[in-house]
């Protein structure tokens, strides 16, 4: 029997009071705590008399490594890290300077050349970088600072009382598979915080707690995301220039299905490739992990990894809901940034500058509600303001119906992108509506069995071993580990629906989106379909693809025990 993991009762759980705790230690984390030391820095030199410390600011990170769960493109535009830290540059490991662009919109064996790259696709002063290596770095300048970052902690529930957000509460350690405590068992902190900035990242998970407990997606845009799947390969010498970056469109995916790929050339010939899938598909069977093998065969990325080796793999969801889809981001006791958010713009397939700016423009209100000492709702709702009259919104609003534009394909939402372009954004209505993804998933009597013009996307990659690779051997690229005894962080509601209906209705689609081969359905004569659901948790590699496309909304990703998840290097 499934065991899943849950709070575990009646623990006495050590209590530490903190000024500040954000969660989640990726880009907007990361500058949130760097702008908040700065600013504290900056009023403890100005006012001898009434010193502030940076002693109870804390950032929770459930890698054991700064970094190693961050994984992008990556392609990072500069503009918010040149207002952190003017002269980053010298410093920072950038692994090359964009220095060509192209566009290609793809057919099964053809391409065709955009004559001009389209304004948002122009990457001239943008950087290649790995996320997370530029992440551990910016960690670096994090604990520089004084700052305590506690890696290998995840926040696994957020503390109330009434509607004011206390604190956090850590993950318990040392729970076996039956949720019962070993002997090496160290229960959850609860840090009971003036301020809680949730830093998390795409469908955090403690976001979605919030998000639940106050109504907070009410009178919003459903969020909306899509899946990458990347891999990293190592080219033989002068395949690719250092800088050069690819983007195409269309091949292997059909105008039913939004999404893309991108080739990055970095430093060391290694080249960052990969697809993102948008994850409001209509076939059940696809399989983004092997839209992402199909995209390899095509001559254009096959004749750059002819006798390439693939050295990295990873996959992640990404927001692409835009501005409508974006909740309130700060009340009573709290504040959320970056991907957690939402503030990505889809168009360029660049978040990190806004999550960078977010978590400073945190900062600038978490100090304010510290030296105030005043976290309410009145207080960190200046947060909401300072976004809205920043670049951040000025960037979002001129994509604010892009998403929603393609909802009914491919040519529709060419043509919607058109007159968006000309309207700063608006299109043919300010407001787009949009959907849920996983609720434009068709089920299995609706489509052709032999999957028609959508086939060759559909169920396991088997791969060649060279050019492709079927899951089991992408996964271990990933690095990922977990410690094998304790509970299911994958709770499913009612294993019931997905033994009983769901195999039979949508064909048991978490075996297909999952990039990491997590679910299958095993052999089960005592079921009515025969088969029953089985997990490999520890084959997780944090995507959230499971709990936001899953058809009947029945699956909760929830933090494992802190240290476990992928090992990315260069990603
Ligand atoms: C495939 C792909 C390609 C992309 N390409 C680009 C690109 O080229 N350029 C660009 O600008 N953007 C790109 N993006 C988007 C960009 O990566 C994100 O917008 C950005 O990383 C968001 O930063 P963040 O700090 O909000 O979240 P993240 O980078 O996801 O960081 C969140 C951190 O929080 C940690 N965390 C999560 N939950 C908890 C918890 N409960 N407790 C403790 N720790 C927790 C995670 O381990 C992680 O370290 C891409 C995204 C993807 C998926
Ligand atoms: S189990 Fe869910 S979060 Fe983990 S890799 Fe699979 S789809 Fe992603």
């Amino acid at each position: 029997m499934l065991i899943f993991r849950e709070p575990l009762e009646g623990i006495d759980r050590p209590k530490m009071p903190a000024d500040v705790v954000i969660v989640g230690g990726g880009p907007a984390g990361m500058a949130c705590a760097l702008r908040l030391s700065q600013l504290v820095d900056q009023h403890n030199s100005q006012n001898p008399d009434s010193q502030l410390s940076k002693e109870n600011i804390y950032v929770l990170e459930k890698a054991r490594e700064i970094g190693q769960h961050c994984l992008s493109g990556a392609l990072l535009d500069p503009r918010s890290m040149r207002e952190l830290l003017p002269g980053f540059e010298k410093e920072a490991p950038l692994d090359a300077a964009v220095s060509k662009e192209s566009v290609y919109f793809l057919t099964e064996k053809g391409k065709l050349k955009f004559p001009i790259t389209p304004p948002p696709l122009r990457d001239h002063g943008n950087y290649v970088i790995s996320l997370n290596r530029f992440v551990k770095w910016l960690g670096s300048k994090v604990e520089e600072t004084g700052i305590t970052i506690f890696t290998g902690f995840a926040g696994s529930e957020l503390l109330f009382d009434g509607d004011r957000v206390t604190g956090v509460r850590t993950d318990d350690k040392g729970v076996d598979k039956q949720n019962q405590p070993k002997s090496n068992f160290e229960p959850g902190y609860d840090l009971q915080a003036k301020v809680v900035i949730l830093a998390e990242g795409t469908r955090g998970s403690l976001t979605k707690q919030l998000v639940a407990k106050f109504d907070l997606a009410k009178d919003r845009n459903p969020q909306t995301y899509g899946q990458g799947v990347k891999e990293l390969w190592e080219v033989p010498s002068g395949r690719i220039a250092p800088g050069e970056v690819i983007y195409t469109l269309g091949w292997p995916l059909t105008t039913k299905e939004y999404g893309g790929a991108w080739i990055y050339g970095g430093k060391d010939n290694i080249v960052s490739l990969g697809f993102v899938t948008g994850l409001d598909y209509p076939d059940p069977r696809l399989d983004p992990q092997r839209v992402l093998q199909d995209f390899k065969q095509h001559p254009l990325a096959a004749k750059l990894l002819e006798g390439a080796k693939m050295i990295r793999y990873g996959a992640k969801s990404l927001p692409y809901g835009g501005w409508w889809a974006i909740p309130p981001v700060a009340g009573n006791g709290w504040m959320i940034l970056g991907d957690s958010a939402g503030f990505l713009n889809s168009q360029r397939l660049k978040g990190i500058h806004l999550a960078i700016k977010s978590g400073m423009l945190a900062a600038e209100t978490a100090f304010e509600a510290l030296r105030k000492d005043d976290s309410s709702a009145a207080m960190l709702g200046q947060f909401q303001s300072k976004v809205e009259s920043s670049w951040i919104k000025d960037e979002l609003w001129k994509v604010r119906n892009f998403h929603q534009g393609f909802e009914h394909g491919f040519w529709a939402g060419l043509f919607h992108t058109g007159v968006q372009q000309f309207t700063g954004g608006r299109g043919l209505h300010n407001r787009y509506p949009g959907t849920a993804g996983y609720q434009r998933m068709r089920k299995l009597a609706e489509l052709p069995a032999n999957g028609g013009n959508e086939a060759h996307l559909l169920g396991p990659a088997k791969g060649d071993g060279k050019l492709t690779f079927d899951k089991l051997t992408d996964l271990y690229h990933s690095g990922t580990k977990h410690e094998e005894d304790q509970p299911a962080h994958l709770v499913i509601q009612d294993t019931n629906l997905c033994n009983t209906r769901c195999v039979i209705e949508f064909g048991s689609p978490c075996q297909n989106f999952c990039p990491a081969n997590v679910y299958e359905m095993v052999d089960d004569a005592g079921q009515p379909s025969g088969k029953r659901i089985s997990l490999n948790p520890s084959n997780c590699v944090h995507c959230k693809t499971c709990d936001i496309q899953d058809p009947y909304q029945i699956i909760t990703w929830v933090p494992p025990e802190g240290g476990g998840g992928p090992n990315y290097d260069g990603m």
